[in-house]
């Protein structure tokens, strides 16, 4: 029976994850964990917990006997530029004390299988823009893809030193409705669809032609669930799985949403987010994730734009979270 931990389950993927976990291994199962004092969105098992502390980290694994960790909590690409030393301190202490767990568990015989997502913000400059191969130049700018790129390092050293059973992906720009996104540089498309709901002229910070890779999150929590659940032998990359979803600039968006919201307007101010989407990836190659796990996209930008629509609600100041 697996017994589930997620940390970070407060946040714009932990939250829609919790659902789709509790409603494949069952609610009792799941527990989620964030820093806050109370779950937002009412989860039956919920631990307030710093992942930066790692004895309650560990006394919470064991007190639920738990088999299996999402290690969620960061901050994101635009919040770690406000505040670097925290980000990466967060990012890679957080990711550090989940693996060390894992190795002194393995060693005691309590396996403890890891997800901890990298992010396209992993490459850089350098790096191939179009198509990015699995294995490319990595040169990141921001200290979030700099923390990306080196917790790739620290999971491939982990299971190749320790066995610990650690999985990744490289998550594009995430698309949802239930919950708002953590401060990345592709929210620009939540906030911009949120805008068009609500009748709302949209002021787009990344200039028109930005092409970013992106995914819609039903997509983003399949490859996840689908990446934990296949056989570790058939895991061949240790560091992160690149997956693409979809790609698309501003304009493209607006094209996809004018087809159905007549009058929707868009100024383009980009500011400093524009520099750090411009050492990010247009699109990716994704070539292992569909050999080794099978992993395809389903939604394309018109499926997408349609069920963003219908689903955020109008009145909607802000995102929030929808059961
Ligand atoms: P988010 O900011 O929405 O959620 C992060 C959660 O972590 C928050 O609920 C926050 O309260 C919690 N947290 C912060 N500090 C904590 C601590 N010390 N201990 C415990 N919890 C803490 O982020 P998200 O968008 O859900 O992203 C989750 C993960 O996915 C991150 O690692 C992020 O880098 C990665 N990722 C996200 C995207 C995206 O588009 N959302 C893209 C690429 C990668």
């Amino acid at each position: 029976m697996e017994k589930i931990l997620i940390i970070g389950a407060n946040g714009q993927i932990g939250s829609e994850l919790f659902d789709a976990l509790a409603g494949r291994y069952g609610q009792a199962n799941v527990i989620a964990a964030d820093i806050s004092p109370n779950s937002l969105f009412g989860a039956p098992s919920y631990e307030c917990l710093d992942v930066l502390d790692a004895g309650h980290v560990a006394q919470v694994i064991e007190q639920y006997d738990i088999t299996q960790v999402y290690q969620l909590a960061a901050l994101l690409s635009v919040t770690g530029e406000q505040a670097p030393l925290k980000a990466w301190t967060l990012n890679m202490n957080g990711l550090l004390n989940i693996l060390e767990i894992a190795r002194e568990r393995r060693q005691a015989g309590k396996p403890l299988k890891v997800f901890w997502p990298s992010s396209i913000a992993a490459f850089g400059p350098h790096t191939p823009a179009v198509d990015t191969p699995q294995l490319a130049v990595m040169d990141p700018t921001t200290i979030y893809g700099i923390s990306k790129q080196a917790g790739e390092r620290l999971c491939e050293y982990y299971f190749s030193k320790f066995g610990v059973d650690v999985r990744s992906i490289r998550y594009p720009g995430i698309i949802s409705y239930k919950s708002p996104p953590g401060g990345g540089t592709t929210d620009y498309a939540i906030a911009m669809l949120v805008a068009a709901r609500r009748g709302e002229r949209y002021v787009c910070y990344l200039r028109a032609d930005t092409i970013l890779p992106m995914i819609y999150m039903p997509d983003a929590i399949r490859a996840t669930i689908e990446l934990m659940e296949a056989p570790s032998e058939n895991i061949r990359v240790r560091s992160s799985y690149n997956i693409a979803g979809l790609s698309f600039s501003p304009a493209e968006l607006v094209r996809a949403i004018t087809s159905r919201v007549a009058g929707f307007e868009v100024d383009y101010a980009p500011d400093d987010r524009q520099a750090i989407a411009d050492t990010w990836p247009h699109s990716l190659d994704d070539t292992h994730a569909r050999a080794d796990w099978g992993w395809h996209a389903a939604t394309g930008l018109d499926a997408l734009v349609a069920d963003m629509l219908r689903n955020l609600s109008p009145a909607a100041g802000k995102l929030h979270r929808v059961a």
